[in-house]
């Protein structure tokens, strides 16, 4: 440094620059990304933003480029187009062409000799069909099911999660789990002509899926049941009396659900069927059963490399930059985070795969910035019930919700919301997810002799706050869109659940 004036001639100091110049032109090792779902994807795009000339390789075990999920459950099953599952283009709601796949794989540097993984390019390196079995944080190496290393200047984990099992299943024929676009095209082949399938789950996955199912029903003559231990669908994140309405919609559809039921045993029947025993002893046969029974983050790699494992949460610890150790950073479903306004947290939805893998990306190049995204979720049950939330939304907080008639207007396909209908709607502040609003507090406008508290109208669109020691920490906004930033706010001013209750009642 010449700043002082004063220049060091030492020979140390010549070999330590001479060293530093032959270090910058090797050809740089890559930012290796484990993984290549979402979380990956984003943050290679990062990388290429801050520095186009990086070099980004992804490495993924599908045979299928980087593509999204959620239309895997959703609009992937109501195109009009026979082959959708294979070309993966299906319309949203809006009726807007998309693909599921972020990028053609054109646009990617297919890796096939490792030989040239330091090449420059401008291109996303690609390496497909190959599982990273290895870290080694000391070396800087991860190491393939091929016996193959790839030194690393940094490295993303974002491996994700696997669908979980039903303890009995392997083994067991016509039997599959739902997660990848592999999963998608086995279950379109088999929902075809009359063919029973059971939907083992009442979550976010199992409750898309058996909307889905149902809707092919419409042209194929499917059966579909669903079947799950708790008493509604979506009894996990929603009030009780919220659960039992979307049950009914869910209903409507043609689904036959099966709740309270808890399943015993899982066999292979005559003919190729699936015989499901219950607890009481009652049985079911079906021609497929897809078990969409929540995941487990994939953490075996991060934890064979000593990196430290959140057990409570299943997830890598990461800090708030989202790094695990020096130069491994994490992203997406698999870590466990300290969200600064709601506590350590583990996140299993796109936007915040999108937002921690972006964030991830950025701070590999230096960014060093802490992660502070409230990152949201939406789920839509066919294209006239949908929701998106904002936080911690789960059915043993005690909720204060908004409820009003819905239009048209009010489906996920309707891009604008009306907040002002809401107006003059009633207040219920539930204490316990076990407790119902009161029929008679029914206060909404042109509705008063409908008193029946699950009238459709009267859940048509609606909020839904959560609360923990009497402050919103999380909102659920139902068939109202547009009004996640206004949600994200109720939460980072820490509002209680007093205003809440002055704002509604006015
Ligand atoms: P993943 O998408 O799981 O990607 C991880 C990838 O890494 C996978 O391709 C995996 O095969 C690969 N991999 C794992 N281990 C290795 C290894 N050792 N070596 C190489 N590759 C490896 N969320 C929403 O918010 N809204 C929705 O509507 C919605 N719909 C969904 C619908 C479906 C059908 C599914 C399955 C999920 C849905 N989700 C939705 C959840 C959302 O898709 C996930 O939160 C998101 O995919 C997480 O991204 P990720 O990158 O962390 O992991
Ligand atoms: P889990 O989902 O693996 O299930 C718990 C137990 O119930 C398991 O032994 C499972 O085999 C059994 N079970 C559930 N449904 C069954 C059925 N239909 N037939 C037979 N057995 C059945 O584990 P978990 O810890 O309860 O929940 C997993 C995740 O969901 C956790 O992250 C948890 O925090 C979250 N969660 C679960 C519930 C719930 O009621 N299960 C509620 C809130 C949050
Ligand atoms: P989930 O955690 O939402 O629901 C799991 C369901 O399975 C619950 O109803 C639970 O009680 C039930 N269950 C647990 N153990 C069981 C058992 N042994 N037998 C029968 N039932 C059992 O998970 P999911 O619905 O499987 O979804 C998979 C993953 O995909 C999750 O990470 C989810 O967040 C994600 N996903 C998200 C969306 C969305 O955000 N819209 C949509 C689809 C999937």
């Amino acid at each position: 440094k010449k700043q002082h004036g004063h220049v060091d001639h030492t020979p140390s100091l010549v070999h330590k620059i001479e060293d530093a110049v032959a270090v910058v032109k090797a050809p740089a090792k890559p930012y290796v990304l484990v993984g290549s779902g979402t979380a990956s994807f984003a943050a290679a795009q990062a990388i290429k933003e801050q520095e186009p000339n990086a070099n980004v390789v992804i490495i993924g075990n599908e045979s299928v480029p980087p593509y999204m999920r959620p239309p895997l459950s959703k609009e992937l099953w109501f195109s009009d187009d026979a082959s959708a599952s294979e070309t993966l283009r299906f319309k949203d709601w809006q009726g807007n062409e998309r693909s599921a796949v972020y990028q053609d794989i054109s646009e990617y540097e297919i890796v096939t000799d490792l030989a040239n993984i330091n090449k420059e390019s401008t291109k996303i390196k690609l390496l497909l069909q190959k599982t990273v079995t290895k870290l080694d944080v000391e070396a800087h190496t991860v190491e393939l099911n091929d016996g193959q290393t790839i030194e690393y200047n940094k490295v993303l984990l974002a491996t994700g999660g696997s669908p979980k099992q039903l303890p009995n299943q392997s083994g067991v024929k016509n039997v599959t789990t739902f997660r990848t676009v592999e999963d998608l095209r086995k279950l379109d082949a088999i929902a075809k002509k009359d063919a029973h399938i059971v939907v083992v789950g009442g979550g976010f996955l199992g409750s898309e899926l058996a909307i889905a199912l149902a809707h092919r029903a419409k042209k194929e003559g499917l059966k579909v049941t669903q079947v799950f231990p708790e008493d509604g669908n979506m009894a996990n994140v929603f009030p009780t009396y919220l659960t039992k309405w979307t049950t009914g919609r869910v209903k409507d559809e043609g689904v036959e659900i099966k709740s309270k039921h808890s399943i015993k045993s899982i066999d292979g029947a005559e003919g190729d069927k699936v015989k499901l025993t219950f607890d009481n002893n009652e049985s079911l046969e079906a021609d497929h059963v897809v078990v969409t029974v929540g995941i487990e983050p994939r953490v075996e790699v991060a934890r064979a490399a000593g990196l430290e494992i959140d057990e409570q949460r299943a997830g890598v610890v990461v800090n708030a930059e989202l790094e695990s150790r020096r130069d491994v950073f994490a992203a997406g479903d698999m870590i466990s985070f300290h969200d600064i306004q709601l506590g350590r947290r583990r996140i299993e939805h796109h936007d915040h795969a999108v937002l921690s893998g972006r964030h991830a990306g950025e701070n590999m190049v230096g960014k060093n910035k802490p992660y502070k995204h409230q990152s949201m979720f939406w789920s839509d049950l066919g294209p006239k019930i949908g929701y998106e939330a904002v936080g911690l939304v789960d059915s043993q907080l005690s909720t204060v919700s908004v409820w009003a008639k819905a239009s048209d207007a009010d489906t996920p396909a309707a891009a604008v919301s009306q907040p002002e209908n809401l107006r003059g709607v009633d207040v219920q502040d539930i204490k316990s997810s076990e407790e119902q609003p009161a029929p008679s507090s029914n206060k909404q406008p042109g509705n008063a002799s409908e008193g029946t508290v699950f009238k459709d109208e009267q859940f048509g669109k609606g909020l839904v706050f959560y609360m923990k020691n009497k402050k919103v920490v999380g909102v659920l906004l139902f068939n109202v869109f547009g009004k996640v930033q206004e949600a994200r706010d109720v939460i980072s001013n820490q509002t209680s659940v007093e205003q809440i209750e002055q704002i509604v009642s006015k």
